[in-house]
């Protein structure tokens, strides 16, 4: 149920939340027919029978293949708000892609924040996660923007999709094995349409990484061996089976634990973007 509707930051517009597709907020890919998918069996159907990136993005958009994971979105979105965002609508679906749709880089992140994605209903925009991202993509001159605050604030990407290894927001920014897997099917899709354009991928932390690696596994992407293992600065060669090399660049991600503390600066960031 969408229940009470509240105003779009941006455009006024009235939304309940979660917000029912195809009802006008900024960027939604989906319209009340796009199919859903409320199985891993049916997001590889689905995901297999997408043929654009707009396809993709739409079925991604309304996927309800994880239980835990849709209960979890759809409270933070109605009962679970932040206190600040109290009188906004949250998106409550999982996070499509954002940005350019025949991207030369894929950005891999770990999982849509519960009042940040999953509240605006764009990858990494309305929390401190996506500052980082946003301005340094900014200062790489592949961001229109140097903030991304919501959906339909005129943000866009030039060169660069951003996705993630799991498209729901997660309890404790922690999606289960089975979780990750099934969304994995989905980051299967998004980097078999986007490789005949591709250079590069950047992985946002361990988890991106790992289900980076395993995805390009299973579309037969020839991977190094032993398994390159992730770390700040990490680089790995992938080739397609189109014998189109991919460099695969690992970030420390842009949480908060990580910016916070300086484990992660901002010349670190600007730096492995100069590499992509
Ligand atoms: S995490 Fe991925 S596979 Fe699971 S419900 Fe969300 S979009 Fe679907």
């Amino acid at each position: 149920m969408a229940g009470i509707e509240l105003p779009h930051p941006v455009t006024g517009e009235l939304f309940g939340s979660p917000v029912p597709p195809g009802t006008g907020w900024p960027g939604d890919p989906a319209t009340p027919a796009t199919p859903v998918a409320r199985t891993a069996r049916q997001v590889e159907r689905l995901a297999a029978l997408a043929g654009s990136v707009a396809e993709l993005d739409a079925a991604v958009s309304v996927c309800r293949a994880c239980p835990r994971l849709v209960h979890w979105r759809e409270t933070v979105a109605t009962e679970g708000k932040r206190a600040s965002f109290a009188d906004q609508p949250y998106w409550g679906r999982p996070g499509p892609g954002f940005g350019d749709r025949k991207p030369v880089i894929l950005v891999v992140g770990l999982a849509p924040a519960a009042n940040g994605t999953n509240r605006t209903g764009r990858m990494f925009t309305g929390d401190r996660s996506g500052d980082w991202i946003y301005a340094a993509l900014h200062r790489a001159g592949y961001a229109s923007e140097p903030t991304s605050t919501h959906s339909g604030d005129g943000q866009s990407l030039t060169g660069v999709r951003i996705v993630a290894a799991v498209r729901c927001a997660p309890p404790g920014n922690k999606p289960d094995p089975t979780e990750r897997h099934t969304c994995g099917l989905w980051l299967d899709r998004d980097l078999a349409l986007a490789a005949p354009g591709l250079r590069s991928l950047l992985a946002l932390g361990a988890i991106a990484w790992d289900a980076t690696l395993a995805s390009a596994r299973r579309l037969g992407w020839a991977v190094p061996r032993p398994r390159p293992r992730f770390t700040h600065g990490a680089q790995a060669s992938l080739i397609t089976p189109a014998d189109r090399p991919i460099r695969l660049l690992g970030s420390y991600h842009v949480s908060q634990q990580n910016t916070f503390t300086g484990r992660l600066t901002q010349t670190m960031l600007d730096e492995v973007l100069a590499r992509l």
